[in-house]
């Protein structure tokens, strides 16, 4: 199993990370640009915060179990979050017109819809909105797709950090 960051021109080789699927590369991030993806999300989410007192997250996602720990966690660093929950594309497309997230932490597998299609659909009439992709498959179409729509793409292999996401990994952890 080889594992190749991908974070531009980088290009190190790490890990010793079963495969997520039968593919011999994968293409996440190595441990130092795991972590500059996290300080910067974090520090994304640090700004809007300071400049409204209240920021938006809208989790979508169709596990139960991934979004009540990604709420446990969230509302852990910033307790007064507005956190909103949609179970497949649809729903979280009402719920961006209705509630204007700030932040959206997107799966990719959904059961109506996926979430690469849907972000690009997001994107288009909100820039602004930042999108992270959290998934369990490590997959280089997925990451490439996530680079060209998303902000951020995190996948269960990565590395650990101490950071806020933390959640990331414990969350991807125990959603199989
Ligand atoms: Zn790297």
């Amino acid at each position: 199993m080889i594992r190749v960051c991908c974070y531009k021109g980088c290009g190190v080789v790490y890990g010793e990370i079963e495969p997520l699927s039968d593919k011999k590369e994968t293409h996440g991030l190595c441990p130092k640009h795991y972590e500059m993806s996290l300080k910067k999300l974090k520090s994304e989410m640090q700004n809007l915060w300071d400049k409204t007192g209240a920021f938006k997250v809208l989790v979508v996602e169709d596990s139960t179990l991934f979004r009540q720990l990604l709420k446990e966690k969230l509302r852990e660093q910033f307790p007064s979050i507005g956190i909103y929950e949609a179970r497949d594309g649809e729903e979280a497309l009402q719920k961006v017109e209705a509630f204007r997230p700030d932040l959206i932490f997107m799966d990719i597998r959904l059961p109506e819809g996926n979430g690469l299609d849907l972000t690009k659909k997001i994107k288009a009439v909100h820039p602004n909105m930042i999108v992270t992709i959290l998934t369990a498959y490590d997959l280089p179409e997925y990451r490439e797709a996530s680079q060209q729509y998303a902000d951020y793409f995190f996948s269960k292999g990565s590395a650990t950090s101490e950071n806020i996401l933390t959640l990331v990994q414990s969350i991807l952890s125990t959603s199989g």
